[in-house]
């Protein structure tokens, strides 16, 4: 069994809880346009490896999982690998490391993860579908049946939205992903972080000689994130910031 990585490296809470060896999976079916990863959308890039040998280095890292750490994949997406992610996070439960994934939250073998995973990160980048799916290629559907059945499960889960401005970032928004979290009876369930949006991979996008078509009016300010923040919280749900 195969995996594709095209990064890799230790990062402090920022990906799961502590200090985590991080790996960026390659491939992705999305393309969401203000994508910070854009060399990591396709699947042939990145470099092959191995479960086995993903799982010994962590092992060899162990020490370093300080403050509840462990080992969090990522990606481009990490569920167009799933079956090798399976056997890695297996590998992984085992040895008793703590495991996280970060994900669109499109894939239907995302629950089959579950077993063995302590913490699902997922986005939830529209409360719309069919705005989803004219920006970003694909509808709620899944999404909305992931969480649903991590709920179910009891996985603990953290879900994400990251504030793009003209697409998602009101106040009219965060009542409406407010409605969707609670018709869903997210409630207390799962965690809901805001991010704003950031032009880190900017440069990466001129590397590539790929168009970089995100504008000034995509940036969103403290404030309304904020405000959104308060909204959110005030309908019952668990508001956090990592
Ligand atoms: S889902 Fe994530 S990795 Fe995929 S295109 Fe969107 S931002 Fe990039």
């Amino acid at each position: 069994m195969e995996l594709r990585v095209f990064q890799r490296g230790f990062n402090f809470s920022q990906d799961g809880p502590g200090n985590r060896l991080v790996y960026h999976l390659q491939g992705c079916n999305l393309r969401c346009p203000w994508c910070s990863n854009p060399e990591g959308l396709s699947i042939d890039g990145g470099w092959i490896t191995t479960p086995e040998a993903l799982a010994a280095e962590a092992v060899r890292s162990r020490l370093m999982f300080f403050e509840g750490g462990g080992v969090t994949l990522t990606g481009g997406e990490v569920t167009l690998q799933w079956e090798a992610v399976l056997h890695l996070l297996s590998l992984l439960k085992a040895e008793g490391i703590h495991t996280c994934i970060e994900t669109n939250g499109t894939s239907p073998h995302l629950p089959e993860l579950f077993p063995v995973l302590d913490l699902l990160i997922m986005d939830l980048k529209h409360h719309d579908s069919a705005r989803h799916k004219a920006v970003i290629g694909m509808g709620l559907e899944q999404t909305i049946a992931n969480i649903t059945a991590a709920l179910d499960a009891g996985q603990q889960l953290a879900l994400r939205i990251p504030l793009i401005g003209g697409f998602n970032a009101s106040a009219q928004d965060a009542k409406q992903f407010a409605a969707l979290l609670n018709r869903l009876n997210v409630g207390k369930r799962a965690t809901v972080e805001l991010l704003l949006y950031h032009e880190y991979g900017r440069s990466k996008y001129d590397k590539l000689h790929l168009p970089y078509t995100m504008g000034a009016e995509a940036r969103v300010t403290n404030e309304t994130r904020l405000q959104m923040e308060e909204i959110l919280r005030q309908s019952g749900l668990t508001v956090i910031r990592t």
